[in-house]
């Protein structure tokens, strides 16, 4: 696997493989690789003959009070990772080859970019559109791969593709986590062991939630409470916020019906800030409504 530092060679070795006639895949991650990001790259190959994987860490999509220097960096293992899955190569710029002195120009994804995590984290999803256009751009991949864990920011991205007519298809991976439930997430490394334990309860919230779905209760104000009442029994627990929202515009609805939603979760457990959610669809076939966690 070749392992790529500047945007002229990825755009080289990503206009050789469209010479080529390959169908190129995209993987874009900020490293710390775990099984969540492996069964993204799985469905990269899987759907494309040529798969770019990237690693680096953003530092435009961190607030001034967020762990930009604290997020975890475990380059050598993922280079093997990433190897072991196929991936034809790398791209792992430094920041200074992504933002070179003098660089001032920047994606918003209005609306959809300043609700839930917008609003708990000014500019990140401001960093997070301009970061992902650049690599479209220096790769040029007919798809890209990102997971539903992050559901807001694949909507965000969808729409920024859309609105800019980028000849990019996006595609969505279903959420990995682990046996007891957590969904995987770099920043899980950041628990201790008491917190890894109490995180266990954003997954038992959602739990709580889909059995209550299944007990055809569909108003938001109800299923948003017992969601924050399952939370508020961990101590070490701290909820930013429980939103039941429309699946597209990412707007709160009053009621789940027809068009599919998300009951989306942001909590701290300690200083540690992790997000979850459900998707809630109904089935075309009954028009029964059913949910992923
Ligand atoms: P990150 O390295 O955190 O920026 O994540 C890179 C990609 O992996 C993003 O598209 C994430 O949504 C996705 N991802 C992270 N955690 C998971 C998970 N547990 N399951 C599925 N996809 C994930």
């Amino acid at each position: 696997m070749e392992i790529i530092r500047t945007v002229s060679w990825m755009k080289e070795a990503a206009r050789q493989a469209r010479a080529e006639n390959h169908i190129i895949g995209l993987v874009p991650t900020m490293g710390a690789l775990h099984e969540g990001h492996l069964s993204i790259l799985r469905r990269a190959k899987a759907e494309c003959s040529r798969v770019f994987a990237s690693i680096f860490v953003n530092p435009t999509q961190f607030g001034p009070n967020e762990d930009l220097s604290k997020y975890p960096r475990t380059f050598e293992r993922d280079a093997a990772k990433l190897e072991e899955a196929g991936v034809h190569a790398l791209f792992a710029p430094e920041p200074k080859e992504m933002y070179p002195a003098g660089f001032t120009t920047y994606v918003n994804v209005e609306g959809l970019g300043e609700r839930q995590e917008g609003r708990s984290r000014p500019g990140h999803f401001r960093g997070v559109a301009t970061v992902v256009l650049k690599l479209f751009e220096i790769v040029q991949p007919h798809f890209a791969f990102f997971g539903r864990k992050d559901a807001q920011q694949a909507r965000i991205l969808r729409r920024m593709a859309q609105d800019l007519n980028l000849d990019v298809e996006l595609k969505i991976c279903p959420i990995v986590r682990e046996a007891d439930g957590l969904a995987l997430s770099s920043r899980n490394a950041f628990l201790n062991a008491a917190e890894r334990r109490a995180a266990t309860v954003l997954h038992s919230a959602l739990q709580a939630a889909c059995r209550e779905l299944a007990a055809d209760v569909h108003d938001a104000l109800t299923l948003q409470s017992t969601v924050r009442e399952v939370l508020a029994k961990e101590a070490l627990a701290r909820v930013d916020y429980v939103d039941v929202v429309d699946a597209d515009s990412f707007e709160p609805v009053a009621r789940i019906g027809a068009r599919p939603a998300y009951i989306l979760l942001a909590v701290f457990i300690g200083k540690t800030r992790l997000i979850d959610n459900v998707l809630i669809e109904s089935s075309p076939d009954s028009g029964d409504l059913i949910w992923s966690l």
